[in-house]
């Protein structure tokens, strides 16, 4: 798919549709830093650096988020990849553009191992490795999750990987396919969860060759042809419709056929068989209407117009999904006798089905301009609300319902061995908690320990996201009994006890 690239001019004509004259000044200011600290550097593509930043600050410009985000995003990459250090941009930009680009920063270590791209396709793995594999998926996630303070840092994130896949082909064959079983199976759930529909069904359709290629080639050849035809007569349709609804005086703010997302499609063909002949959605057509009422009144005309298929006709209006997702779904004997679906939802109700969480952090956002601190902690509330209706989609009951007791976030942490597992530890955990999780015999012959690269005392408390080594003696001296007056776990002090032979 050809891809225009974004300007900066660009960006902030669309920035001036919702943001004041000062705003547009900062962003500016942002935007000149990161071109400076980027400046000379080209993406695997061979484009300029800059390009990247600027397209994940013009997906989040798409949706209105406010002027801290689009500066944060702006510099996503900087301390990162340049020589700018994150005290720097706070003298510079303030604490909270800083804290953001901080998040992001961390959030770079939450990845796939590489072991698992060279396996072709999730379902030809073999059983034990499907097991590990779901296994370190499901710590990803909670890590993300967990290492996450301020929603916004998973915007940016989430605008980053779709960047990042637009641009996927350039990267090196190897590193392509973990990039997109990642987002296929951590970024994409992510974005689904917070109801962010566009971004998820973009992400998807992005990774689906890279992770499936033959699936993707064999859907793809027998899909095209049918979609164009499809595509045609949806458009008829569409002006039939529109006529139909005005003349019976409904307000009609749009109808439009939009074709169903392959990677969506290819799911829910697996559930028929794989015959193309039961999926009614190919192409849905979406009726927009002022008010509920509205709504109601549509399907009543619809359907004394066109004969509705019986188990058909769904009121998510009523009974949202739990991401929150609002619509009526019907399926029709159309024109012709075609069978056509159509949904039909409110202009906000639409806003939200393609922005999800993002849409309402803007409106509450915009409607009164709160202090900092009670945004801080309204926006905290709400991320805990959806991840926790984000977890309860996990399987295992009783993890469900450990997760959904509060404590989840502040019990536990999650930290990295320097060959990238996972390793979950109780919350305040030291080194040594870490060196005896790994192996008791490292835990005894433990000297030492460093955090990301530095040397640091054995009782400092790790934190979320911590990448941490352990120094071992060739002749260990054994564990010290001072490490009892610190130590977290249970493991941990039973191996120093055992060896020094304390009940
Ligand atoms: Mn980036």
């Amino acid at each position: 798919m050809p891809r225009s690239n974004t300007t900066f001019i660009d960006l902030r004509a669309k920035l001036a549709t919702y943001m004041n004259e000062q705003e547009l000044v900062f962003i500016e200011r942002a935007y000149d830093r990161a071109f400076a600290a980027h400046e000379g550097v080209k993406r695997e593509s061979g484009e300029p650096y800059i390009e990247h930043p600027l397209a994940v600050a013009m997906t989040l410009a798409n949706f209105s988020l406010d002027s801290p985000t689009i500066a944060a995003s702006l510099l996503h990459d900087v301390v990162e990849d340049t020589k700018v250090s994150l005290s720097s941009l706070e003298r510079e930009f303030g604490k909270e553009v800083s804290c953001l680009v901080a998040g992001v920063t961390k959030l770079q270590r939450v990845r796939l191992k590489p072991s698992f791209s060279f396996l072709p396709s999730f379902f030809q793995k073999r059983a034990e490795e499907a097991r590990n594999f779901e296994r370190q998926v499901e710590s990803l996630r909670k890590m993300l999750l967990a290492m996450t303070t301020d929603i916004r840092v998973i915007f940016i994130k989430l605008a980053d990987r779709l960047h990042n896949m637009q641009t996927l082909d350039a990267v090196r064959p190897d590193k392509r396919a973990r990039i997109a079983q990642e987002t296929l199976e951590i970024y994409a759930p992510l974005a689904n969860r917070l109801g962010m529909g566009s971004i998820k069904g973009q992400l998807e359709d992005l990774a689906f060759p890279y992770v499936y290629p033959h699936e993707y080639k064999d859907l793809h050849d027998r899909v095209g042809g049918k979609l164009t035809a499809r595509e045609v007569y949806v458009l008829r349709f569409q002006k039939i419709l529109t006529n139909f609804l005005q003349k019976e005086g409904v307000p009609v703010s749009s109808v439009h056929g939009r074709a169903k997302h392959l990677y969506s499609l290819w799911r829910k063909l697996q559930r028929y068989d794989g015959d193309l002949s039961k999926i009614y959605d190919l192409v849905a057509v979406r009726i927009i209407v002022p008010t509920v009422a509205d709504c109601y009144q549509t399907l009543g005309l619809l359907h004394s117009r066109w004969n509705p298929l019986i188990g058909r006709i769904k009121d998510y209006i009523a009974t949202p999904k739990p991401n929150g997702y609002q619509s009526l779904h019907t399926t029709i004997f159309g024109p012709d006798g075609e069978i056509v679906e159509i949904q039909i939802r409110t202009t906000e109700m639409h806003d939200l089905a393609e922005r999800g969480i993002a849409a309402h952090w803007h409106y509450s956002e915009s409607k009164h301009a709160k202090k900092v601190a009670e945004r801080e902690s309204r926006t905290k509330l709400e991320w805990l609300e959806e991840l926790h209706k984000w977890q309860a989609s996990l399987k295992d009951p009783n993890e469900l319902k450990r997760i959904l007791s509060l404590d989840f976030f502040s019990d536990q942490i999650f930290v990295f061995t320097p060959q990238g597992d996972v390793i979950k530890l109780p919350a305040k955990s030291t080194p040594i908690d870490f060196a005896y999780a790994i192996h008791s015999d490292v835990g005894n012959a433990c000297t030492g320990a460093k955090i990301d690269g530095k040397i640091v005392p054995l009782d400092t408390k790790l934190d979320n996201g911590d990448i941490v080594e352990i120094m071992t003696a060739k002749n260990p001296q054994g564990p010290k009994r001072d490490w009892l007056t610190f130590v977290q776990t249970q493991k941990a002090r039973s191996h120093i006890k055992v060896y020094h032979h304390l009940s």
